[in-house]
């Protein structure tokens, strides 16, 4: 099958490679570097599926697009779809896979070592003692065991980072729409959203973004949390109103915020703009926080994560071009 692969790096080119010629060198992938969007759709023409990622658009104009350039399939090569306009797929006849499970122990150890650094300021620390600095002042963290956790998501990786916090002696929450008997048998306890924000030394969100989630960490809900909070979101950039973190950072009522995804990281993630001036203002005022630590969403990227996208993903088209359905489909009613 003739592969689009949008918003290619040289790791996506290198392990997409491997899982086809694994796969016999199935399918025909043509390398793109630009993000999806509507002045690149064009790019797709001919290629009977689409391999896209985060932050490439697939809103109704792209796929109307792709449809009409002969795309069939939409494969994610990702968890989240977010980003999909899932009802006109459907009614452009445009299939959608994803990648539901490649490595969710990345994403929790990434989450884990955002919550390790902030506090105990290792982000700090290291700048200094470069410096010659060794003085401890501001530097001050707390232990984990006997802290409580709030986690908001208690799927795949909630239920991994659970695990791992139960494993430092803490006291785990979680919230769901959908209890998992797994995560309370691991130690976790369930409790309504209110009581899990204001119980929380630290807070994770785990959930999806959809309509019921966008902001779900707002003015209020900060407000509703304890003094000196940590807040850390690995999820996706939108759950969080990031005026709201900024307020609450500003006003210190958050003690810690931990980011690998900002809500509009779509313009500069996963991109080297080190010699630019950075335009996005609420984005530069995060990073003047010595207590807030960022990562351009990489909490996904370990080899074996990798790996296992490449896989699915080459899967996913395979059985596609087999049967008409993905391995793993994606559709409007997941977002119920
Ligand atoms: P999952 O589907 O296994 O788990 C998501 C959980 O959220 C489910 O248990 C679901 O019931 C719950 N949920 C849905 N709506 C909710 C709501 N309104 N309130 C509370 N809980 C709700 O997904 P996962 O594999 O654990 O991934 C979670 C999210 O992490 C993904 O949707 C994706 O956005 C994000 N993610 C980020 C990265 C990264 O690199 N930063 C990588 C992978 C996934």
């Amino acid at each position: 099958m003739k592969v689009a692969v949008f918003s290619t790096k040289p790791y996506d080119r290198e392990f997409l490679a491997q899982a086809n010629l694994a796969a016999g060198d199935a399918h025909q992938l043509r390398f793109l570097e630009p993000r999806l969007g509507i002045e690149t759709a064009a790019l797709a023409h001919d290629a009977a599926a689409v391999c896209a990622f985060v932050n490439d658009v697939l809103d109704r104009p792209v796929l109307e697009l792709l449809g009409a350039g002969g795309t069939k399939l939409v494969a994610l090569r990702c968890a989240g779809f977010n980003n999909v306009d899932l009802a006109a797929a459907r009614e452009l006849g445009i299939a959608v896979a994803r990648v539901p499970a490649y490595s969710p122990e990345a994403v929790a150890e990434h989450t884990v070592a955002l919550i390790l650094s902030l506090n105990r300021n290792i982000h700090r620390a290291y700048a200094r003692v470069r410096e010659g600095n060794f003085a401890l002042d501001g530097l001050l963290g707390f232990d984990l065991k006997g802290r409580t956790i709030g986690i908001v998501g208690t799927g795949r990786i909630g239920i991994c980072v659970a695990r791992i916090m139960v494993g430092f002696g803490c006291r785990v929450l979680g919230f769901d729409i959908r209890h998992d008997p797994e995560f309370t048998q691991i130690g976790g306890c369930y409790i309504d959203l209110d009581e899990l924000l204001s119980a929380s030394d630290i807070v994770t969100l785990h959930c999806p973004l959809t309509p019921q989630t966008h902001h779900l960490i707002n003015a209020k809900a900060i407000d509703a949390m304890k003094p000196g909070v940590m807040i850390i979101n690995t999820g996706r950039g939108a759950l969080v109103e990031t005026r709201a973190l900024i307020k609450g950072l500003k006003s210190g009522r958050i003690g810690h915020v931990g980011l690998d995804v900002y809500e509009e990281e779509s313009d500069l993630f996963f991109e080297d703009l080190s010699e630019q001036i950075i335009q996005d203002d609420v984005f530069a005022r995060l990073l003047t926080f010595p207590n807030v630590l960022i990562t351009g969403h990489q909490a996904f990227f370990t080899s074996d994560a990798l790996t296992a996208i490449a896989g699915t993903t080459i899967g996913n088209i395979s059985q596609f071009e087999r049967t008409g359905q993905p391995t793993h489909p994606v559709s409007v009613e997941m977002l119920a």
